[in-house]
């Protein structure tokens, strides 16, 4: 029988767990501080529970713990690209930056993806399995126990759809942002999704502090489907409505994620219709220069094209910035380290 995740349990849950076992309550907050809080690596860290309970919380359940697979170090501005190794032999990246607002980490919340973006390195060997919210947790606490430095935002943008992974995604942000654990502010997570419309639905309905992200990318149905299959599924003006709807139950600021795609999505009438969508709501624009994969012949907007339209947006009053690319010296597209390790074992 497959042991149980002890990473994923709520304060609430473990208490039931350790309880049911004839444990004292107390023994729960010591776990969860030594899970959540101190970080530990192994249920031997955990010095002050008696050998004898370790041993049998061993025999029990499984203690999540990645392993580090890879480290690059961009020598441009200090971004850590990370690869872990998960128990099945499974490999996901993460990414560390460094703002003046602090440090930043983007997690994978799936290992591959099967949304089939045009332009993107994850999901071009398809979705393997996703990740539990341990796993998700431990790309956190690990980078913390490794750089040794307090994590202050947390962006699911890394590998997988986080909709598609729906209530491992809702388990890791209690986690998270549980006043017991890190304790990292609602509004300091981002999750970003390619527009799963009955999933944002229902993500607004848990009323959450934290910032949705839309992979928009395209601002009509036609160019949107050449891009993103998900678009064929979920047309835009139903897309809008779910993210409005996001915006009524929650008050917070919309992000749109717009890859500036050259000759593709980059044109003057491109940036009009944006504007369109965007001034009627409460958002960001995050131009992100696209990051070409040889797998595809996508090519970046050059730099006066990417200017030009930022500026168009400015100008009709449309708040928009255009993404720094961290770590462009390391693999920096999503996707890119971790299938250029399972590619060279082949
Ligand atoms: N599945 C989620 C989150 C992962 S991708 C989503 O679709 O939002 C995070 C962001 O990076 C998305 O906006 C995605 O479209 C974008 N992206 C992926 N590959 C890219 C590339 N090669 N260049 C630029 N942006 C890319």
């Amino acid at each position: 029988m497959e042991k149980k995740d002890i990473k994923s349990l709520d304060l609430r849950e473990l208490t039931e767990e350790l309880t049911a076992i004839g444990e004292k309550r107390f023994r729960a907050t010591q776990m969860y501080d030594w899970m959540h809080v101190k970080l530990a690596r192994s249920f031997d860290e955990m010095t002050n529970l008696p050998a004898a309970f370790r041993e049998k919380l061993k025999e029990e359940y499984e203690y999540t713990s990645l392993s580090v697979e890879d480290v690059q170090t961009s020598s441009i501005d200090g971004t850590k690209k990370f690869l872990f190794g998960l128990k099945d032999k499974n490999v996901v990246e993460s990414v560390w930056m460094q703002y003046k607002h602090g440090n930043s980490v983007c997690i994978s919340s799936q290992v591959g993806c099967r949304m089939g973006c045009r332009f993107c390195a994850s999901t071009l060997d398809g979705l393997e399995r996703n990740l539990t919210p341990s796993e998700m947790l431990d790309q956190i606490y690990l980078i913390t126990r490794l750089t040794g430095e307090r994590v202050s935002n947390v962006v699911v943008m890394g590998t997988g759809e986080p909709m598609d992974n729906f209530d491992n995604i809702l388990k890791f942000i209690e986690l998270l942002t549980d006043e017991n654990g890190l304790n990292i502010s609602q509004r300091n997570v981002t999750v970003s999704t390619c527009g799963i419309v009955p999933r944002i639905r229902e993500l607004a309905d848990h009323r959450l502090q934290i910032t949705l992200a839309l992979s928009l990318h395209a601002t009509t149905d036609e160019k949107r489907q050449k891009l993103m299959p998900i678009a064929n599924k979920y047309h835009l003006d139903e897309l809008m409505d779910a993210v409005d709807y996001y915006f009524e139950k929650t008050g917070r600021r919309l992000t749109f994620e717009y890859s500036l795609v050259g000759g593709v999505n980059d044109t003057e009438e491109d940036a009009r219709e944006l504007i369109g969508l965007a001034k009627k709501r409460n958002c960001h624009i995050n131009l992100i220069p696209v990051n070409p994969i040889k797998e595809r012949d996508y090519v970046q907007s050059d730099k006066e094209r990417i200017e030009a339209f930022k500026a168009r947006l400015e100008k009709a009053g449309v708040n928009a910035t255009v993404r720094r690319e961290m770590g462009r010296d390391i693999d920096g597209a999503c996707g890119q380290l971790r299938r250029k390790h399972i590619h060279s074992e082949e």
